[in-house]
């Protein structure tokens, strides 16, 4: 054996410490064993990869000083800042040490926190970017905090090991900057469980008080599920793209979201959407746990779509600016369809459960006029803009990729089933996808995929001219037809606004004062009477409207669609006066069901029978 000469560059060395649990403060340091000789460049990232907000991570950066040599032992140097994210050190000739706090005050999977209870942190939120450095290795040493509250404390995180024990404190490793990042730590006296999947092994982490955490059923269910998808992309070798897998969750009285990375998520959910031993078992999940199931499998399925087959301008990202791209409703949306069809086909719920599912999203398309308006190409290069950052009048100007996207998935794969005979599916489209963008991103190959070359693989994958998909619901803003889509597979799919109640069409939330509206529907009573958001309502003929909602229910209950009513509400601190004519509840009742086949098997495979 022959030993090389090649040098390894030195490697970025952080250290992180919870410093103030009460305060909410993390220490960290950065040590930059050859810094610029024109002065080094430090910058905090402006959003987090997988959620496309800017948000300046860096306003969280509460002290900051620079220092010659190792931590401790050198002179200070001169720091500049140059803009909200970024500072410069003055030239110096070797090791160059930063010190600063990151104030961790926020509980969600995007950022940091830390309290008595535990520590979680994203690496957007707490490591400065060496910039030009970002290809060397980085090491992170994660350390316990002194409190004595923490003695039990343990570490969860996909990071590799370099010296640290398996749940731990001590140093962890990175290839560069862009891994560091990619995998969020969790601290804390957590409760812990896994099973392996394929021969890969994923632990369960749940901080939070859950009194009787049923641990085995959520392990077999999600086992069911990350096998499914494991073999979905790889159904030769069945094998998973990483070497282990942690869903990190944070349990609450109430929330919800996800964000997904290359080897584990950020799960936030509410308490009461976790399986408990008290309760009798069931075959299938109760609708909250269905609900945390889903976003599991939505998290997960992002390993494969959106980690690593990814949009062009994501390979690398720009963690600075806006990365614009028109293919959200790829990454988003199919995501969104493939969460609960895994469901289905890992048996954890049934084809009529799946319908439900279908049916309440295809109503929430249908809802808003802003699918009129926007496409979900536009929705996806304007996220930064629009979907995160929804004001009172988005059902009324946007459309979600999410939810259109995952019906634009539903529209491809029943089309190319229907002109092949269920010889191919939208599942050959993902796996070319997968064969040519995604197996080796990590390995050498990095490279996007651009809306051009997206159009022409799904023909290619599928064998079917598939422009009009794109150019009606994708560039487009067309209703998707699915029930005439459905038809061939013996699915009715039908929307029956049985009974429309009387109703202001708008949306309604508590006041103290009496009830206030949050969003005016366009074209609906309380738009055409010159209602708005913001408004609080306060009589209805007279009747006084206290902050029970049910109690605005029941004065609309005496009156028919059709019927004029005064309606007296506080717009700001000025009385208005407004006659509003009531119309029938304009919400989607969308249903779908398998109808008794005219000729039996003469039907293509539906994409989620069994
Ligand atoms: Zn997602």
């Amino acid at each position: 054996m022959k030993k090389t000469s090649q040098k390894q560059p030195p490697a970025i060395h952080y250290t992180i410490v919870p410093k103030d649990l009460a305060g909410h403060l993390f220490n960290v340091t950065v040590t930059v064993a050859e810094p610029d000789p024109q002065g080094q460049v430090f910058a905090l990232p402006a959003w987090i990869p997988g959620s496309y907000m800017i948000r300046e991570f860096a306003r969280n950066i509460v002290r900051i000083r620079a220092e010659s040599g190792g931590a401790g032992t050198g002179e200070p140097v001169r720091l500049t800042k140059l803009d909200k994210h970024s500072w410069q050190a003055a030239p110096v000739a070797g090791p160059l040490t930063l010190h600063y706090e990151v104030y961790a005050w926020d509980l969600s999977v995007r950022a940091a926190h830390l309290d008595q209870s535990h520590g979680f942190f994203n690496g957007t939120s707490v490591f400065l970017r060496v910039v030009g450095q970002e290809a060397r290795p980085h090491q992170v040493d994660i350390q316990r905090p002194g409190d004595d509250v923490a003695r039990n404390w343990r570490v969860a995180t996909a990071l590799p090991e370099a010296g640290a024990k398996r749940y731990g404190f001590g140093t962890y490793a990175a290839g560069d900057y862009d891994e560091l990042i990619d995998h969020p730590v969790e601290m804390g006296d957590f409760a812990l469980g896994g099973f392996t999947a394929h021969g890969i092994r994923h632990d369960i982490v749940i901080t939070g008080r859950v009194p009787n955490l049923d641990m085995a059923r959520l392990e077999k269910d999600l086992k069911a599920i990350c096998e499914t998808q494991i073999a979905f992309f790889e159904p030769k070798t069945k094998k998973a793209p990483m070497d282990r897998y942690v869903f990190l969750t944070m349990a609450v009285g109430d929330g919800y979201g996800g964000l997904e990375h290359r080897a584990s998520t950020a799960l936030i959910c509410a308490r009461a959407d976790l399986p408990t031993t008290a309760a009798p078992k069931t075959a299938e999940p109760n609708e909250g746990y269905t609900k945390f199931l889903g976003l599991c499998s939505h998290e997960y399925f992002h390993t494969w779509n959106v980690k690593r087959i990814k949009p062009a301008v994501f390979a690398p990202y720009d963690l600075q600016n806006e990365n614009y791209t028109p293919l959200l409703w790829l990454f988003e949306g199919f995501t969104s369809y493939y969460d609960d069809l895994m469901l289905v086909r890992s048996g954890i719920i049934s084809e009529a459960t799946y319908f439900k599912l279908l049916g309440k999203t295809i109503g929430s398309v249908l809802r808003g006029s802003g699918r009129t308006k926007q496409s979900i190409a536009d929705s996806s290069f304007d996220a930064w803009s629009k979907y995160y950052r929804q004001d009172e009048n988005a059902p009324n100007a946007i459309i979600s990729y999410y939810t259109k996207g995952s019906l634009v998935g539903l529209a491809f794969d029943l089309t190319i089933r229907a002109k092949t005979g269920g010889e191919k599916s939208l599942d050959d489209v993902m796996l070319a996808l997968w064969d040519r963008y995604g197996r080796d991103f990590y390995k050498g190959g990095a490279r996007g995929v651009t809306e051009q070359e997206v159009e022409a693989l799904f023909d290619e994958a599928s064998g079917v001219r598939l422009k009009s998909i794109f150019d009606r619901y994708i560039r487009g803003t067309e209703d998707i037809p699915l029930a005439k889509l459905y038809a061939p597979f013996s699915v009715k799919v039908t929307d029956e606004r049985k009974n429309a109640r009387p109703s202001l069409d708008a949306g309604i939330g508590r006041d103290a004062g009496g009830a206030k509206l949050t969003q005016v529907h366009e074209g609906g009573a309380a738009h055409q009477a010159g209602l708005s958001a913001g408004d609080v309502l306060i009589a209805v003929d007279g009747l006084r409207v206290n902050g029970n909602l049910s109690n605005l229910d029941q004065l609309f209950a005496r009156y028919r669609v059709g019927d004029t009513v005064t309606v007296h509400a506080f717009r700001r601190d000025e009385l208005m006066t407004f006659d509003v004519t009531l119309q029938g509840d304009r919400v989607p009742n969308v249903t779908l069901a398998v109808t008794p086949m005219a000729r039996k098997g003469a039907t293509v495979k539906r994409p989620s029978a069994s």
